[in-house]
């Protein structure tokens, strides 16, 4: 047997009706008290409660937390600030960024619409030469069938909203306070090997991503204003986020202990609460809280916890919003152009065996050392070009079961698996293909199991497959200076097996931690 199965063989300790009712019942109480919570869903309560805004309900958690192997966690540490530089690179490359961008164009109207915003602030000059990065970089344990050792395998890498860094930091914390129950008092989990002694490492999510937003604020200066306004962050969120405690761990974070005016403002909001004077051509970005209306902020950081989805862009006026914020002084996170590199197809053509040139080109000649550590963490990914592999692989059904199919979106829900590709591709125009890339499956472990309370309260149990995150942050300038290179903080995604989504605002996984071993 593989080390992973026997690891997951016996994994988690069985628990007696008694003892999962004792354990559900103290972590619903513990994700209260500690904000591991989420706005309940729509589905679930009633219109008026969530109208009122006055509910809050578990996150959906795991029980236990899920066994991982230290070396890959630590080699998913290790790559990270590597990483972050490399997308900070490909966002200051505009001409190669945009060469690939531009066969997407005439096939994705939401990244068209990005790239127009893009062109109109370089028509008139960017203001800003700061950019601001929270990434976080998914993985999968990769075991495939015969291998002893399971290797890291790269998901998807996130540029925009990279969400949960509050929220796991705290399924860290409730998974290591069970572990940890003081002697005498009734246990919570029954006794097991993996378990004993451990406790999931430290997980300084809110911490390094805060930092990178006071990091940027810092770097913002002195007001452009004139006279002088006071200075503060704006998170741009979507109105009704559930998710909303996630967002807050990082702003009472900057509030209270880097002591930065925070304000949320909903993408809806934008153009009646901010403005940018026309007589002044630094473009200050200017926000006046509805609730204060006599004290106006100048904003040095937009951090965009919205706007990454198309269905952020109802109308022509959610554009102009977009184009407001791109085009002001505020150090933007991300930019627009940091938003179109985390694309699916950007991470296709950097993994792609026949052009090692497009990731050497942002590599120091030479250096194969960091080129073999991004390329390890990398899986077979294609375009379906004519005639091409992926194309060959994405119409057969028996090559498609391995694979599943990725557009240009973010967010969860918008990828097909499997068997279901070839009918999918059939169904499109062949001109829209190109929008879509092709990537093999990852293989977790299959013996992986676990138990889940949702947020319903509903508790599920069965084979589950695990999502690793891993969170930095990067402040650089267009001519590459580098202000700010972190990493820091991790998300564990836990989901059934036979789901083949991944998302937990989605809806189908579940936030976990990690037992190292
Ligand atoms: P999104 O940006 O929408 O989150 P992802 O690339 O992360 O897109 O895909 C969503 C989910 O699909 C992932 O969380 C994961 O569960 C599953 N998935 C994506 N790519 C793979 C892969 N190569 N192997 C296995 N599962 C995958
Ligand atoms: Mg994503
Ligand atoms: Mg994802």
């Amino acid at each position: 047997m593989a080390a992973a199965e026997a690891v997951h063989a016996t994994y988690p300790p069985r628990l007696t009706a008694e003892q999962e009712q004792f354990l559900v019942s103290t972590i619903k109480d513990w994700t209260i008290q500690n904000g591991l919570t989420v706005r309940p869903p729509a589905t679930f309560v009633s219109q008026d409660a969530v109208s009122k805004g006055v509910l809050g309900t578990n996150a959906p958690v795991t029980l236990f937390p899920s066994p991982f192997p230290r070396s890959s966690f630590e080699e998913a540490r290790a790559v990270q600030k590597i990483y972050n530089k490399l997308y900070a690179d490909i966002t200051r490359d505009e001409k190669w960024l945009g060469e690939i961008i531009q066969e997407l164009l005439d096939v994705d109207d939401f990244v068209s619409g990005l790239w127009k915003v893009h062109d109109a602030v370089k028509k008139e000059g960017y203001v800003q030469d700061l950019s601001l990065g929270l990434f976080r970089s998914d993985y999968m344990e990769h075991t495939p069938a015969g291998s002893e050792n399971p290797s890291l395998k790269q998901v998807e890498f996130n540029t925009i909203s990279s969400s949960f860094g509050g929220l796991s930091s705290r399924v860290a914390a409730l998974h290591s306070e069970l572990l940890s129950f003081p002697p005498g008092q009734p246990i919570n989990y029954p006794s097991h090997p993996l378990l004993d002694g451990r406790v999931p490492p430290k997980n300084t999510a809110v911490e390094t991503l805060s930092a990178g937003l006071a990091a940027a604020h810092s770097a913002y200066g002195p007001s452009k204003s004139s006279p002088s306004l006071p200075l503060c962050i704006i998170f741009v969120v979507q109105e009704g986020e559930r998710n909303i405690f996630d967002q807050l761990a990082l702003s009472s974070r900057l509030s209270n202990f880097h002591k930065i005016p925070v304000f949320r403002l909903n993408t809806t909001d934008i153009l009646d609460l901010t403005s940018i004077p026309g007589s002044n051509s630094s473009r200050p970005l200017i926000y006046t809280p509805p609730h204060a209306p006599s004290t106006s902020f100048e904003a040095t950081t937009v951090y965009l916890r919205g706007f990454y989805a198309p269905t952020d862009y109802t109308s022509e006026r959610d554009w102009a919003a977009r184009l407001q914020l791109e085009r002001s002084a505020a150090i933007k996170c991300p930019t627009v152009l940091n938003q179109l590199s985390g694309c699916k197809k950007i991470q296709q053509v950097l993994a792609d065996p026949n052009r090692e040139d497009h990731l050497s080109r942002f590599l120091s000649p030479g250096d194969s050392d960091t080129a073999d550590k991004l390329r390890r963490t990398f899986a077979p990914q294609y375009d379906l070009h004519e005639n091409g592999r992926g194309r060959e692989l994405a119409l057969n059904v028996e090559t498609a079961a391995s694979h599943v199919l990725k557009p240009q979106r973010e967010g969860g829900g918008n990828n097909i698996y499997k068997t279901a590709i070839p009918g999918f591709l059939r169904s499109i125009p062949e001109k829209d293909w190109k929008s879509w890339v092709l990537m093999e499956l990852i293989q977790p472990p299959s013996e992986a199991k676990n138990v889940a309370l949702r947020s319903d309260g509903a508790v599920i149990s069965g084979n589950v497959v695990s999502e690793l995150g891993i969170f930095g942050t990067i402040l650089w300038s267009s001519d590459g200076r580098i202000l700010h290179n972190e990493e820091g903080g991790w998300l564990m995604r836990t989901k059934a097996k036979e789901s083949d989504e991944g998302g937990v605002a989605a809806g189908f996984s579940s936030l976990d931690s990690v037992i190292l071993y």
